[in-house]
């Protein structure tokens, strides 16, 4: 196709998949680009690529630290908007890399190296918290749809859901591993959205009655963790540490009287 032809070929789609698409409000009050898929399959795809894991991976028969993670999961989505709350499932990977995420449709994957950083259940609820915003701020959307801007609709629904339109599509996003990779689901996310996360796990954490402040000793242990030889994962996914931790540390100090007064009405989980 010659240039120009291209260009207006790629305008047409482009603005097909935009009139798709809506704009949003994040928690931190950002404009963002979602709905390039419907909520429906984006659950879908969290649910998919959970099963994936857990297919990939032993899970732990530590039943304490089963127990814990469950216990923070729980009393941080208790304070979720309502329709974000019931229902989310937990699973403790055996997995010495200390990392966790979560996913649409209400999932969280924790390893078991996140015990070697995170040293109480304020530190824990630091990470899973800040995982959780990231699916209550509908970064897993916004990249897909930012994702399906650059790779044509057709072809990446195709790829995602392959399972439902075809056998050998479906098949090879399996074999792969890579409906978490094809979706994006677990690459860092933008310096926005880390931030984000950041902004919306503290003061969730703060309301489930957990110390803000565990978050800012969490990511000084995983800075710490990281000096040895083979960084963490978690850490180079998320970047400028240094900094991060100088805000974590400003908002936690506001954050303060958020955690007593969950305290004194009542919510001090009892997780560790
Ligand atoms: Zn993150």
């Amino acid at each position: 196709m010659p240039g120009p032809l291209k260009t207006l070929a790629l305008a047409l789609a482009v603005t097909t998949i935009v009139a798709a698409c809506a704009t949003a409000t994040s928690p931190t009050g950002r404009q963002q680009y979602v709905g390039g898929v419907s909520q429906q399959e984006l659950n879908q795809l969290g649910a998919q690529a959970f099963a994936q894991q857990k297919q990939q991976k032993p899970q732990t028969r530590d039943a304490r630290q089963q127990r814990e993670v469950q216990c923070i999961v729980s009393a941080v989505t208790r304070q979720l908007p309502a329709g974000w709350q019931g229902g989310w499932e937990v699973a403790v990977f055996q997995d010495n890399e200390p990392n966790a995420f979560a996913l649409p449709g209400g999932k969280v994957g924790v390893n078991t190296g996140i015990f070697r950083v995170a040293q109480n259940q304020d530190q824990l609820a630091g990470v899973i918290a800040h995982e959780i915003g990231h699916v209550i701020s509908r970064h897993h959307d916004e990249r897909i749809t930012r994702q399906m801007g650059a790779q044509g609709a057709v072809q990446l629904l195709g790829v995602l859901l392959g399972s439902r339109y075809g056998e050998g599509a479906g098949n090879a996003a399996m074999q792969g591993g890579s409906v978490l990779a094809q979706t994006g689901f677990l690459l860092p996310g933008s310096r926005e959205q880390e931030t984000e996360a950041d902004v919306v796990g503290q003061q969730l954490m703060a309301e489930a009655g957990f110390d803000p402040r565990g978050a800012v000793a969490l990511w000084t242990n995983m800075i710490t963790a990281s000096s040895g030889s083979r960084p963490p994962q978690w850490l180079s996914t998320h970047p400028n540490p240094e900094s991060r931790i100088r805000e974590l540390q400003q908002r936690a100090a506001s954050l303060v009287p958020v955690y007593e007064r969950a305290r004194a009405a009542g919510r001090r989980p009892a997780c560790g």
